[in-house]
């Protein structure tokens, strides 16, 4: 009962019969003042005969309106109910919801946002367990793999190149996890993070130009030539994000280029953006991994897996997205790829 006198329904019909009653009081008001000698016109008898009518009119209208509206209300009332409970059902995890509304109003529109709504949390959910699953599997293969060598060096009478040889493979794996552990808290950071902070007004030529320089023992490693053509651009932004963005860009460009290969890289001033274009002559992105590069721990040849986390581009994606940026790629397997950034002034 108690529910019932708290719901929309009941609400609805209190309503019905209140505006009623004021209508009819209204109307009589307005009867009684608008009539002229009303004394004269009205007798006794009269006046208690409308009084009845009008009495009787009232209770028949508001029996009969209250008894359509209570129905009618049932219409707006019970897909609440429904969607109420099904909430209660996502509170608790289950993002298998069934709303089936096909209305073209409020209701139906509340129906399919909570649908929408639904699905979004059952993405993020499995995203969440996909990314732990990924992150242990990351963490553990380098872990096993130094735990496996430190037994072996155990072993006192270990030639000193095998010594050597696994001691670099521990630095290697130790320096990997180190690198996937800074990687995860970066882009845990820009996933809370919406907009750029600490932005100043900076050279992006130069930034670009230095970041060529920070990687050149990796450049000239693989005897790369550069072709650098940078206009001169006075950027606002977060100077360290940008850097990680050209990083990982030009850091891939060079991991996946052939030995001998050119890099291209060119910034241009366009209408209202900035473009950034680094181009590599590399191994190119497969046709099935294309739509998956810029996902969290997605790598595309296994073969060179070793070299990376996955998380550079996903990283990149999160810059791209606080920057109100745009990214785009042209790859072709065998020939290469080329990175377009575009960046609002
Ligand atoms: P990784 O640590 O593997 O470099 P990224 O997130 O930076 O991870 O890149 C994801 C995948 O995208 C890479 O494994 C690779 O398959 C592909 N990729 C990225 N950049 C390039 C590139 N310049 N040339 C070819 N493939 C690339």
């Amino acid at each position: 009962m108690k529910r019932f006198s708290r719901s929309i329904r009941a609400k609805l019909t209190i309503l019905f019969i209140s505006i009623l009653l004021i209508s009819c009081l209204s109307a009589l008001g307005i009867v009684i003042i608008a009539t002229p000698n009303l004394n004269e016109i009205i007798t006794l008898e009269l006046n208690r005969e409308v009084i009845h009518l009008l009495t009787a009119t009232v209770i028949l209208c508001a029996g009969i309106g209250s008894v359509l509206m209570f129905i009618a209300t049932k219409f707006i009332s019970k897909p609440i109910r429904h969607i109420s409970d099904v909430t209660k059902e996502v509170a608790k995890g289950n993002f298998e919801v069934h709303i089936d509304y096909q209305r073209k109003d409020e209701i139906g529109e509340l129906a399919s946002n909570f649908r929408l709504m639904a699905e979004e949390l059952k993405n993020i959910e499995y995203l969440r367990k996909d990314f732990m699953r990924n992150v242990s599997h990351e963490f553990k293969t380098p872990i096993s793999s130094i735990q496996g060598f430190v037994e072996v060096i155990k072993d006192r009478n270990l030639p000193s190149e095998k010594f050597d040889e696994y001691t670099d493979i521990i630095i290697e794996e130790s320096k990997r996890l180190n690198n996937l552990s800074t990687n995860i808290l970066r882009l845990s950071k820009l996933d809370n993070q919406m907009i750029q902070s600490k932005t100043t007004i900076f050279s992006l030529d130069e930034q670009l130009r230095r970041t060529i320089l920070l990687l050149e023992e990796q450049w000239s490693k693989k005897n790369l030539a550069l072709e650098i053509h940078l206009e001169k651009v006075s950027y606002k932004g977060n100077e360290e994000l940008m850097q990680q963005l050209w990083i990982n860009l030009i850091g891939n460009a060079i991991k996946f280029s052939y030995e001998k290969g050119t890099i291209y890289i060119s910034l241009k001033k366009a209408n209202d953006t900035f473009v950034v274009e680094i181009r590599d002559e590399g191994v190119g992105i497969a046709e099935e991994s294309r739509s998956r590069i810029f996902e969290k721990f997605f790598q595309g040849d296994p073969s060179r897996s070793e070299k990376g986390n996955g998380l550079g581009l996903a990283i990149v994606k999160r810059i791209i997205e606080i920057c109100n940026g745009t990214i785009h790629f042209d790859s072709q397997e065998g020939v290469g790829t080329c990175f377009t950034i575009k960046l609002p002034k």
